[in-house]
């Protein structure tokens, strides 16, 4: 942990799920053993929110995977901030590299709709991470860097941000990112933001990393001293897996 917040773990459960395997999941997760002392939250599928919502017990805190940019209006198939708000839900994931990649997302992009969805209320998961191609070409750090000053540039207030690190290469490939190689870049990000942001910000803020995340290598990477929690993907998708990282800390 370098951050002064709780550790933080969240599950992406992408486009995944139906009625029933959902229902399982949050009866499952209801009967886990998670420690009091962190922020657990789940992001189901648009759909799915509503009977998460009303179902997973308070120890959870529930998140979209992504909003609109503005506000509710004639925008056909997005759904408003204040739309989420209104479920009940206070999480929001923008910027996952899935968006950014398969809906070209740009950051600037990513850092209006993070402005939009901190100014209605919500909190926002913002996802940062390099394709292997610009890691192996030397490019990382400026692709990292272009991604936090498109949201640096449009907040001026993180007290509702948690920083995801998610490497493209490692997210749903079983490649992991070795503990050394994430404290690498989660150490980077944090200086970034105590040079670009402020001291402050540097040091409250949590830094989770998301990619491969299971509950064998959870423990190793969570030992590592700017690893403030993970983005959990396919390993989510299990309330056991997913409570193992839970406790990793
Ligand atoms: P993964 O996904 O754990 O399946 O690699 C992580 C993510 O995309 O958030």
């Amino acid at each position: 942990m370098g951050s002064s917040g709780k550790f933080f773990v969240g599950g992406n459960w992408k486009s995944n799920g139906t009625k029933e395997s959902v229902k399982k999941l949050v009866q499952d997760l209801n009967f886990a053993q998670i420690p009091s002392d962190i922020d657990v939250i789940v992001a189901p599928t648009y759909v799915h929110l509503p009977y998460v919502v009303e179902n997973i017990k308070d120890r959870f805190q529930v998140s979209a995977q992504n909003c609109w940019v503005g506000k509710a209006g004639a925008y056909t198939g997005e759904i408003a901030p204040e739309q989420l708000k209104d479920l009940d839900v206070p999480w929001v994931i923008l910027g996952h590299s899935e968006r950014r990649s398969l809906l070209k997302e740009s950051n600037e992009f990513v850092g209006d709709k993070t402005a939009n969805a901190l100014a209605h209320g919500l909190k926002v998961i913002a996802c940062i991470g390099e394709t292997l191609e610009q890691r192996e070409s030397g490019q990382m750090y400026n692709v990292l860097e272009g991604q936090l000053s498109g949201i640096a540039d449009r907040i001026a207030d993180w007290d509702n941000v948690v920083v995801a690190y998610e490497p493209v290469w490692a997210i749903g490939t079983g490649k992991v990112a070795t503990p050394d190689q994430a404290q690498e870049v989660h150490a980077f990000i944090r200086k970034w933001l105590a040079d670009k942001v402020s001291p402050n910000v540097s040091s409250a803020i949590r830094i989770i990393y998301g990619g491969s995340v299971n509950d064998k290598n959870a423990a190793e990477l969570a030992g590592k001293e700017d690893v403030d929690g993970f983005l959990v993907g396919g390993a989510s998708l299990q309330a056991q897996s997913f409570a193992t990282i839970c406790n990793a800390n």
